[in-house]
């Protein structure tokens, strides 16, 4: 049904829901593979709409992002998850996703910084993950945002890295100090040889370039097992938590600090 709105009508949509609060923030956990222990959450749009009822971000965010209404709702995420990540516990980062369009938006680290001020969230509690599920356009814009933001002590990660069209040309020239392998490569890694092969490689990259690697989707202790051998920092998915509500992400950090 979203399909069929023009840019117009969806912006208004999501302008009219955002009044009404029907959007609303899903969190999931990023384990530390060694410790154990909750590194970052990861923040997740949910949309409750009206008459339509409760909508995936499958069913909305692509559409959002291709007729470039994408804007409001990732700031609203921002936003909402500064105001959350504040009464946890400092040594647990918060992750919000933008769109790669949102980095041709010359204002993007002026909204992240006021994000921060407003909330008095401590910048390095603050990560982007960044979906490069559209060319870059600009590449000068993006690596201005990319620098700008990462003045603001705010870290970047490259998200489902692999299936993006510039994956390794990001990581080149821009401040990330993070990427997160796609779902796809980390669950077939454990009965595919290619799957297997590729995201024993990501490990190493990121070890050379000392970054922080991530592996998304684990649904299986065998996955996890597989993983950590390779040397992947951290892990997200099922196995660990599923994305909940914020009242019952506070228990759950309560629980894991304990
Ligand atoms: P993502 O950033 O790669 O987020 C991970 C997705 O994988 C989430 O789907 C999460 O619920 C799901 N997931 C986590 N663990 C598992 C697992 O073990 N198995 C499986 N099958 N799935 C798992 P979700 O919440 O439906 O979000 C889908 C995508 O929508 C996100 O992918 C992200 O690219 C985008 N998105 C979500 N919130 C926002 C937002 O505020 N702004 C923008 N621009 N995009 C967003
Ligand atoms: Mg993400
Ligand atoms: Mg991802
Ligand atoms: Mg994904």
């Amino acid at each position: 049904m979203l399909d069929s709105f023009s840019a117009s009508e969806l912006n208004d949509e999501i302008e009219n829901s955002l009044d009404a609060g029907h959007f609303h923030l899903a969190y999931q956990p990023q384990i530390n593979l060694r410790t154990k222990a909750v590194d970052a959450v990861e923040a997740l749009i949910r949309w409750t709409h009206p008459s339509m009822g409760s909508l995936a971000p499958a069913d909305f965010i692509l559409r959002a992002e291709a007729l470039n209404v994408i804007g409001p709702i990732d700031l609203f995420a921002l936003r909402q998850a500064c105001r959350d990540a504040v009464h946890w516990p400092e040594s647990v980062k918060i992750a919000v996703n933008f769109s790669a369009r949102a980095f041709s938006r010359p204002a993007l680290a002026a909204d992240i910084h006021a994000a921060i001020v407003n909330s008095r969230l401590d910048p390095k509690r603050l990560e982007i993950e960044i979906t490069e599920t559209h060319q870059i356009e600009d590449h000068r814009q993006f690596a201005q945002n990319a620098d700008e933001i990462a003045a603001l002590g705010v870290a970047l990660a490259l998200d489902d890295f692999g299936t993006g069209y510039t994956s390794f040309q990001a990581l080149r020239f821009s401040n990330f100090t993070k990427i997160k392998l796609d779902a796809t490569f980390v669950q077939n890694s454990v009965s595919e040889n290619k799957s297997h092969a590729i995201a024993k490689a990501v490990a190493s990259l990121g070890q050379d370039l000392s970054l922080t690697t991530v592996a998304e989707g684990l649904e299986s202790k065998e996955q996890v097992d597989l993983i950590t051998s390779f040397g992947f920092t951290t892990g997200q998915g099922y196995v660990f938590a599923r994305p909940m509500p914020a009242d019952v992400l506070s228990h759950f950090l309560a629980a894991d600090a304990a």
